[in-house]
This record gives structure tokens, C-alpha cells and sequence, in this order.
């Protein structure tokens, strides 16, 4: 690291990078960071729109919301720690708005606009070594108003671009003739458009299940297929039926891999998203494959450049809170109280935790996916960085959200919870 002020790039102001710059910029006697922003505002994904192909810096839209969204997690452990919500009395599951407006009074309240370089579209990432041996990267960004180029050299780079953009849509047999309509979720904005037709949702996470509810007031009928071992425990609506895979498309008619089929008007992919660092230099090797990236340390630091970051890797995680511990871990790292162990040794650490999870028969694609891992992880890191972890409440009140959730998909938002103190928690059903 130089002797000066250590030059910080952070990519992208959604929740991830508003939250690095915050812990950044406090130090700012020792850094300077910069947080490059493609669009004219914060917030990533929570900044909805209508649109659902360019921007009007002609870019692909960046937001996956869609217009009736409600948290999926209850705000009292959604919060980011320094920062709780205003109004602790009302719903637990609010409305995207409400996070969006949140983002905007945090981002105010650490004053982190003058961080931001807004309509500005990261390119491309170039690692450099210099005569002394130091590493440092050229970042070569674009203004998108007024279309001039730029290359300016950093010491390190955070990542905070997002995983939530590009749509996964798997190779279906016949799906290039199909005869009715079809998109990712990330083009899903309101339901109403279904009104009378014959959907097929695929997949059953989080975002198959919760469009398939509010699909389900307008639709006709819902098949929502699925590979899950198991049927869903909690009914959702009268016209939605479970199917298994799709085996291939005919013209309109779905054909299911238990034999079944059925005609459709509409298709829409709950397939996931691919993770993606178009802007990346070959020269820094990074695999992405069925969204497990490696070579990648704590889900955090690349192994082999270790001033390369990579917020939000983990999922079916708690992420505010979460970006809150990793930008921590990430400054003590910078400001050297934390010892990052050799490469070598950070490639064997990652590549033992991922064989351990594939022994224990996680297939790859869901090894980034935490569940019950994250508490251990965030343990991990904050005690590294010598700060709090999360206090006992918050997993209760997660345990206690899905719990709810497996019993009754359509009423778990319906719960309200209030934090008493570390341990306890009360809740009303309204
Ligand atoms: C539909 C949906 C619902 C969700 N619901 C919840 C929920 O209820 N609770 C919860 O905690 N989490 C939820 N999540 C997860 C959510 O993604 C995370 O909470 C969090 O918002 C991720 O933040 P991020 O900063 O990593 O990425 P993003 O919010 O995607 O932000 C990335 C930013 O990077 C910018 N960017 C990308 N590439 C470039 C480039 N080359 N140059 C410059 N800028 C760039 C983008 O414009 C964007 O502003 C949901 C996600 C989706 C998609």
C-alpha cells in the first residue's frame, strides 16, 4: 500500500456500496474513495421502474423490483446496525419505496453524495504492476451524459456491481417456437397484465412464489413448476397448481417431466440470475460459473490480488446487515489490523470449505447460498474485525420469519415484530 492517502473504487451505489463508502470516507486521513455510479441515482435494485429494457442513458435497466413489492425480511433485521428505521411501530414487510427512501436518508445522513460520480458506466478494470513492485488497477469509466472516457489509477477495488440483473433462462426444447409470451423476472413489473391467462411460473424461490401470489388474483390458472424434492407445505391460491420441470415446448402446450401437460399463455423464468463482471480484465482470474466465484477468500477478497473485492457474494443471507460486517472487515484489512493470510493459503482455505460443502452433497450452484452458514460467517468476521456480531434477536426473528413462511405463504408478511433487547423479541399478527 503507498505511503499517502490509499485510493478506494467502489463500483456501484446500491446498498453494498453506499455501505463501504460509509465506513470509508470516515477515514478519510488515510483514504479516498470514489464510487462510481452508472445510473443518476442510489439504491440498485430497490430504485424502481417501469421500464424494462434500456435506461434512458441507454443502458439495460438495472432493477429486478416490481411495483407491489414488500420485503421479503421483516425491516427490524433487515436495518443496517448504525442506522435503525424511523418508524419502528409500523409494517414489518414494507413496501420497496420504503427501502428506497431509507437508502437516500442514510446516504444523506453519512453525507456520502460527494463520493458519488453518478451516470458513470465502469468499463474496464485493468490490473497494473509498478516498478516497485505494488499492484494498482486503472479504472476506465465512462460519462454517460457526456460521452467522454476516462482512466484513473486506484489502489483498490471494491466490487458492489450487483447480482441481480441478468437472468438465468435454462435451455428449454421447443421454447424458441412457443406461441404465447415469456420473460425473466427481472422484466416481471405487475400482475395485472395477467388478467385471464393461462401462466407458467418456473422456479419456486423467493421470487417464483411471490409473483405466483399476486399473479394468482389475475390469472386464470398458475401452473408454478418446480424441481424442489418436495411439494410446497402452505396452499396459495385455488388456480395455482404445482407442476414438476419442463421437459419441452410445443407450440403452446408445456409438457411437464412427470408426463403432464398444459396450455399456456405466458411463461415467466423464476430462474435465478447469472453473476457477472463484464468490466474485468482477463488478466484477473475470476470463474463464475453456476454463480460460485472463485478464487475468493471469505467470500470477500480474491486470493491472488487481495486489494480486489467482491461485495455480496453470499446469498440467502441477511445483506444489509451483512454489507455492514464485511465493509468493517474490509477497512481493518486496508488499514492492516487485520493479517490476510498468503495466497497460497487463502486458495487452500476457500477450496476446503468448497469441497467440505460438496461432500456433504450441496451441488455447486447452491454453495453460495448461507441459510444457517451465515451466522457462523458473520461471526467469523466480525470477531476478525474486532466489532459486534449480530445480537441473538436477530437470528430468532429470522428463524421466526420462516417458520411463519413455510406454515402460510400468504400470511407471513402479515406478522409485525419489535426488537426488546439482544435476546427477545415480541410479535402481532394484523
Ligand atoms: C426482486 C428482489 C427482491 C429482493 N428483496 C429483498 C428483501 O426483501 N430484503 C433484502 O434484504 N434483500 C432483498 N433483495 C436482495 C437485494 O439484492 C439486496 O438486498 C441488495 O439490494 C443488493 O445490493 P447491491 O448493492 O449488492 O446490488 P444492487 O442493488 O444491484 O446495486 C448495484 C449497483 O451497481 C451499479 N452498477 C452495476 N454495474 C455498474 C458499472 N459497470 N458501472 C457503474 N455502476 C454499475 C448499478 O447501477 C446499481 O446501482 C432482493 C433482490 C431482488 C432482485
Amino acid at each position: 500500500m503507498p505511503s499517502g492517502k490509499i485510493t478506494v473504487a467502489v463500483i456501484g451505489a446500491g446498498v453494498a456500496g453506499l455501505i463501504v463508502v460509509r465506513h470509508i470516507s470516515a477515514k478519510s486521513q488515510n483514504f479516498n474513495v470514489t464510487l462510481f455510479e452508472q445510473t443518476d441515482k442510489i439504491g440498485g435494485t430497490w430504485v424502481y421502474t417501469d421500464e424494462t429494457e434500456l435506461d434512458k442513458n441507454g443502458l439495460p435497466i438495472h432493477s429486478s423490483m416490481y411495483k407491489n413489492l414488500r420485503t421479503n425480511l421483516p425491516k427490524e433485521i433487515m436495518q443496517i446496525p448504525d442506522f435503525p428505521f424511523k418508524n419502528n411501530n409500523g409494517p414489518s414487510f414494507v413496501h420497496h419505496s420504503v427501502i428506497r427512501q431509507y437508502l437516500q436518508d442514510y446516504a444523506h445522513y453519512f453525507n456520502l453524495y460527494p463520493h458519488i460520480r453518478f451516470n458513470t458506466l465502469v468499463k474496464n478494470i485493468e490490473p497494473k504492476t509498478l516498478s516497485n513492485n505494488c499492484n494498482v488497477w486503472s479504472v476506465t469509466c465512462v460519462n454517460l451524459i457526456t460521452n467522454t472516457e476516462y482512466t484513473k489509477s486506484f489502489n483498490v477495488i471494491i466490487l458492489c456491481n450487483g447480482h441481480y440483473t441478468v437472468g438465468n433462462i435454462p435451455l428449454i426444447r421447443g421454447i424458441d417456437d412457443f406461441r404465447g409470451n415469456y420473460i425473466h423476472s427481472h422484466q416481471y413489473r405487475f400482475p395485472e397484465k395477467y388478467l385471464g391467462k393461462r401462466v407458467c411460473i418456473l422456479g419456486a424461490s423467493w421470487s417464483g412464489i411471490d409473483i405466483a401470489i399476486e399473479v394468482s388474483k389475475f390469472a386464470k390458472k398458475i401452473y408454478l413448476s418446480h424441481n424442489l424434492p418436495e411439494r410446497l407445505e402452505s396452499v396459495i391460491a385455488d388456480n395455482v397448481e404445482e407442476r414438476p420441470g419442463i421437459k419441452f415446448i410445443h407450440e403452446n402446450t408445456i409438457y411437464f417431466d412427470d408426463d403432464s401437460k398444459a396450455i399456456i399463455d405466458d411463461i415467466i423464468f423464476c430462474t435465478g440470475y447469472q453473476f457477472t463482471y463484464p468490466f474485468m480484465s482477463e488478466k484477473v482470474k475470476i470463474k463464475t460459473e453456476n454463480n460460485y466465484v472463485e478464487p475468493i477468500y471469505k467470500h470477500l477478497i480474491h486470493t491472488d490480488m487481495p486489494n480486489l473485492f467482491f461485495m455480496g457474494l453470499p446469498a440467502l443471507v441477511i445483506p444489509f446487515p451483512m454489507f455492514h460486517l464485511q465493509s468493517q472487515y474490509i477497512l481493518k484489512i486496508l488499514e492492516g489490523s487485520i493479517q490476510l493470510p498468503s495466497s497460497e493459503k487463502m486458495r487452500i482455505d476457500s477450496e476446503n470449505e468448497k469441497k467440505m460443502l460438496l461432500e456433504q452433497g450441496i451441488p455447486i450452484r447452491h454453495i453460495g447460498k448461507m441459510k444457517e452458514r451465515q451466522w457462523a460467517y458473520y461471526d467469523e468476521i466480525a470477531a476478525a474485525a474486532n466489532i459486534p456480531s449480530f445480537p441473538p434477536v436477530i437470528k430468532k426473528i429470522y428463524h421466526h420469519t420462516m417458520k411463519m413462511r413455510q406454515l402460510n405463504l400468504m400470511t407471513y408478511k402479515d406478522y409485525h415484530y419489535k426488537i426488546i433487547d439482544n435476546e427477545n423479541f415480541t410479535f402481532r399478527y394484523c
